[in-house]
């Protein structure tokens, strides 16, 4: 048989545009291997996605109890004063804390009843045979007309096709504290820059907080496996981890987080969203919108048919990373305090001179 369209991945991309296919009238067959297990860091969700999860009719999930609205945020970024980014002040509303995995699972959920047909496997081979695509879960081989490639920043079918840009080497390190005091921590994020790079630590749903560093994966010093020793030499994340008694109970994990996309996001018999198309810095902590957004739009175009719609989409998201890697100079520029340092000149110069991306 062959499926008239298959979605690859088991983000929040790859989930939304099953979901929206189904919604569609159709019967995707959706790729995606269960990692239930693994923590996935990301958790500021956006308010400006509280429309297109309504699109989805997928808002109501966000009453659960494991979710809640956003607390604040305070950054010292550009000075050593701590700045509250007021929720209040923020145009589109409150950023919303998820319990990322309990949000990921109601979203499969919702797609696997609309009627997306899901087999939990990662696809190992795929080739294009008589005009249509042929994917290997090393298992068994499903056939497909057209694929939507939700793969992350692997993007596993674009990368084939397209070449994927890179504007900078950004990459974290993360691990997940915990603390045993009874005490309620005050729900914060915390935004810190220093020398090598900057520092985000989040209280989660749960009272667990994440604390991640940022800086250049090529940089002298980032390969340490020191993240909680580190952490204890920032000023205001230290302070915060020592007053509630957090400590980290594992290694860090370290995850790639440069600026890169595709170009163009379409092609023959396939297209991708999220971050397979476009994956951003995360203090923009707009990665998870931007998924949302691009299935919604791909799954109309391809639902329609619509051949304008969907080069649209792929004009979209071309415009979109200029506008995005616009924004991301501005912020960087904004912090003046380092001037030796490789991390901040790096994105200095790109301010000045634009953005370089590299294929
Ligand atoms: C440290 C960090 C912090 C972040 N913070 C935020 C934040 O606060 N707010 C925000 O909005 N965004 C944040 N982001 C970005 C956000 O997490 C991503 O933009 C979002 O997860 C993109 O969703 P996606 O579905 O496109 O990709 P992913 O979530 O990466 O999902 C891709 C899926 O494809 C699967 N896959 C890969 N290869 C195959 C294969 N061969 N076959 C089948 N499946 C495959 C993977 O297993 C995975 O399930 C952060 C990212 C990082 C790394």
């Amino acid at each position: 048989m062959i499926h008239a369209v298959a979605v690859l991945g088991g983000g929040i991309a790859g989930a939304a545009a099953a979901l929206r296919l189904a919604q569609g009238g159709l019967r995707p067959v959706w790729i995606a291997a269960d990692r239930r297990d693994t923590f996935k860091p990301g958790e500021h969700l956006s308010a400006a996605a509280i429309p297109l999860l309504k699109t989805l009719g997928s808002d109501a999930m966000l009453r659960s109890e494991v979710h809640r609205h956003a607390h604040s945020t305070y950054s010292a970024w550009g000075s050593e004063t701590l700045i509250q980014r007021n929720a209040i002040s923020q145009i589109e509303g409150a950023p919303i804390v998820l319990d990322r995995g309990a949000f990921e699972d109601a979203l499969s959920a919702q797609a696997i009843a609309a009627g997306a047909e899901k087999m939990e496997r990662d696809v190992v081979d795929l080739r294009i045979t008589d005009g249509h695509w042929r994917l290997d879960t090393g298992e068994t081989c499903i056939e497909a007309n057209f694929v939507f490639d939700a793969t992350g920043r692997k993007a596993i079918v674009a990368s084939k096709f397209s070449p994927r840009f890179q504007a900078d080497k950004l990459s974290c390190q993360y691990a997940v504290f915990s603390s045993s005091d009874r005490e309620e921590p005050r729900p914060v994020t915390l935004i810190e820059a220093e020398e090598r790079g900057w520092w985000y630590m989040s209280v989660l749903a749960d009272r667990r907080v994440v604390v991640n560093f940022y800086s250049d994966a090529d940089l002298p010093g980032f390969d340490s496996t020191e993240l909680d020793a580190n952490a204890r030499r920032t000023k205001v994340i230290s302070a915060y981890l020592s007053d509630y008694g957090y400590g980290s109970s594992g290694h860090p994990t370290r995850i790639t987080t440069n600026s890169s996309w595709i170009a163009p996001a379409i092609g023959a018999g396939w297209v991708a969203i999220g971050d397979a198309s476009a994956a951003f810095d995360p203090l923009s902590s707009h990665g998870m919108t931007t998924a949302l957004w691009s299935a919604i739009q791909a799954a109309d175009a391809f639902v329609a048919q619509d051949r304008q719609k969907m080069q649209a989409y792929a004009e979209n998201v071309a415009s979109g990373v200029q506008d995005y890697l616009t924004a991301r100079c501005h912020v960087y520029s904004c912090e003046k305090r380092w001037a030796n340092s490789l991390f901040w000149a790096r994105r200095h110069s790109n301010s000045a001179k634009g953005p370089e991306a590299s294929a």
